[in-house]
């Protein structure tokens, strides 16, 4: 897992809470384009956010995780895993545990009734979060949720900041090695013939992976 925690250049944030945007820092856009191309499933992780601005994401946080083509879950170690490592580093969840991405392997970037309950049960105790869902065409979509005082939830546009590109481009190739190392690592695509349930009976095509969501049962974010 490659963390950003030292930005070489101090970051400029605007001040206008009115044109505030998702934003991606260069790495942590070609890393999430990276893990949504990398295999045929969705992919989900933690956005880390810049300490001084939580709507700037600096770094895709991975964990093991089981995926399909509509689900994904995570295993329950492996966060807990996270967790330990961030306070090792001195990194509070509100940094790491406030933005849920995941890739869906289409075009559609419309969160599904399994992403809408998964975000109202594990990151409805925050005081704020974010979902956000990047698809294959390239369109992505992210909502900022309250839950503080009366609530709201607001649509929030998306953006990259390119300008480290320059400083980055020569090392590229290595950090895609170590997306694609991190990938073969964490990312558990089931063996149909032997993993997957058959179809029930009963005629129903729902997959039994569709009821999987992201986390486990007893765990919320805000811990
Ligand atoms: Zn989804």
């Amino acid at each position: 897992m490659t963390l950003l925690l030292k930005p070489k250049r101090q970051r400029r944030f605007r001040s206008d809470r009115r044109t505030r945007a998702l934003t991606f820092s260069t790495l942590a856009w070609l890393k999430f384009q990276f893990l949504c191309h990398a295999g045929p499933t969705e992919v989900g992780g933690f956005g880390l956010s810049h300490a001084d601005e939580p709507l700037f994401i600096e770094d895709v946080l991975v964990v093991r995780q089981l995926c399909t083509f509509v689900s994904v879950a995570f295993e329950d170690l492996a966060v807990a895993d996270l967790f330990d490592e961030m306070a090792d580093a001195g990194i509070p969840p509100s940094r790491f545990a406030r933005v849920w991405l995941h890739t869906h392997p289409g075009a559609s970037v419309e969160p599904s009734s399994v992403d809408e309950a998964t975000f109202a049960r594990v990151f409805g105790a925050c005081d704020w979060s974010i979902m956000a869902i990047l698809g294959r065409t390239g369109r992505m979509s992210a909502r900022l949720q309250f839950t503080t005082g009366p609530g709201a939830a607001i649509a929030l546009p998306t953006r990259v900041d390119w300008s480290d590109w320059p400083d980055l481009a020569g090392s590229l190739a290595e950090r895609v090695e170590a997306w694609r190392q991190d990938y073969a690592a964490k990312i558990h695509v089931p063996r149909p013939k032997d993993e997957l349930p058959r179809t029930p009976s009963n005629g129903s095509h729902q997959h039994p992976l569709d009821t999987l969501d992201y986390f486990p049962g007893d765990w919320h974010a805000f811990q």
